[in-house]
């Protein structure tokens, strides 16, 4: 029986929902779906409200009660804005949101490079807009639920995936025990470690990068404006590279690479932290300013896809379709590109 955390997830500046987990003895019998979506990152959430937009039903099936545990995505493009005009969340982006155009390159410590990107009177959006991705997923997750097209189910868990003549038959575990519900279609959102994937055995093509980088969320007062900072090479991390970005609600992230050979668990020992954290602020000329951590994780680059997204009645999309390194902002931005093109094809097809 799968029983999702009902713990509020930890965070400074954001307060955790915990949702009612979807329960099949609260509903009657239901007959085949048109679409079932495991998953309800950006992707699944975007395609469940595209399909909705062109008026098809769905099922959007989830394994947790809160939205995404830290900040992770956090720089929406422009095309990203628009998509998510297009499903009515754009407003509600742009209130909270920290727009920016101006990045800012230093090598060994020497400014070498200012990016500008290009932005008009008349655009609607800035280049790009930072937002945590709770908040992304929050604005999401709330038109699902308030549009009567999407069946939005909580805590509950797709176990198995068992094709049949032109559906899909997904098994799903809840906190009360499993159920089976057939789909004409499955779209598997369910990111990039995605069980569907694994189950039906399915390999990525691609590359694998060595080498790790730190993400680090610190809650911090830093008079400086929303610019991109990228540091090559700097004096205290040697040969590598930091960025760092101002999000909303007082918190910055710092993204450092860490020297060959070292492991993630050495990286997350709070004292590796803590030092190298200084040292960044102390090379920017802010030591000293007293901060506190909100979430850390460490990365790595990728650069995987399945050579096919299509299988039977599976379509895959977002992180379980494919893997791109974050940098260069993609990632979320590119499940947004997915979803809406799945949605219009998909809804075509239906
Ligand atoms: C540290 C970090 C920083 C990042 N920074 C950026 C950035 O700045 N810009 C950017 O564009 N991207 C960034 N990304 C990437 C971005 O977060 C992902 O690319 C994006 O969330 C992918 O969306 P998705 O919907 O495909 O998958 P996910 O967001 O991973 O969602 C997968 C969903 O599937 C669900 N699921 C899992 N198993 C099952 C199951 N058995 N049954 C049903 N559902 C299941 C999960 O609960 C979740 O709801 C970052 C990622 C990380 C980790």
């Amino acid at each position: 029986m799968h029983q999702p955390t009902t713990e509020p997830r930890p965070s400074i500046y954001y307060t955790y929902r915990v949702f009612q987990p979807w329960l099949p003895s609260a509903h009657p019998p239901q007959s085949r779906h048109p679409v079932a979506i495991a998953g309800s990152g950006p992707a699944g959430m975007v395609t469940a409200l595209e399909l909705a937009r062109h008026g098809v039903r769905s099922v959007v099936l989830t394994p947790e009660l809160q939205f995404s545990q830290g900040s992770r995505a956090i720089c929406f493009t422009r095309r990203s804005m628009e998509i998510l005009q297009q499903v009515g969340v754009a407003d509600l982006m742009t209130e909270g949101g920290l727009p920016w155009r101006f990045g800012n390159s230093y090598y060994r410590g020497q400014r070498v490079f200012r990016m500008e990107a290009p932005h008009d009177a008349d655009d609607r959006f800035f280049p790009i807009i930072n937002v945590q991705q709770q908040y992304m997923e929050e604005y999401l997750h709330d038109a699902c639920a308030a549009h009567p097209l999407i069946d939005f189910r909580w805590g509950n868990k797709v176990t198995q995936v068992t094709q049949r003549d032109g559906y899909a038959e997904v098994r799903v575990d809840t906190p009360e025990g499993e159920y089976t519900l057939q789909a004409d279609w499955l779209v598997a959102a369910d990111g990039g470690r995605s069980p569907i994937r694994t189950a039906m055995n399915l390999q990525m093509e691609g590359a694998s990068y060595e080498g790790f980088f730190v993400i680090a969320d610190i809650q911090i007062d830093l008079p400086l404006p929303t610019e991109r900072l990228a540091f090559f090479d700097p004096e205290w991390n040697p040969g590598n590279t930091i960025l760092m970005h101002r999000e909303p609600h007082g918190i910055w992230r710092v993204d450092y690479q860490l020297p060959p050979g070292e492991t993630p668990e050495d990286a997350l020992r709070p004292e590796s932290l803590k030092a190298r954290i200084n040292a960044q602020l102390k090379m920017i000329g802010h030591a000293g300013v007293p901060w506190e951590m909100d979430w850390c994780s460490v990365y790595s680059a990728r650069t995987l896809t399945l050579p096919d997204y299509v299988h039977g009645s599976v379509i895959f999309t977002g992180d379980a379709a494919h893997l791109l390194p974050i940098f260069g902002v993609r990632g979320a931005n590119t499940a947004f590109q997915d979803a809406q093109s799945l949605g219009w094809h998909l809804a075509y097809v239906v």
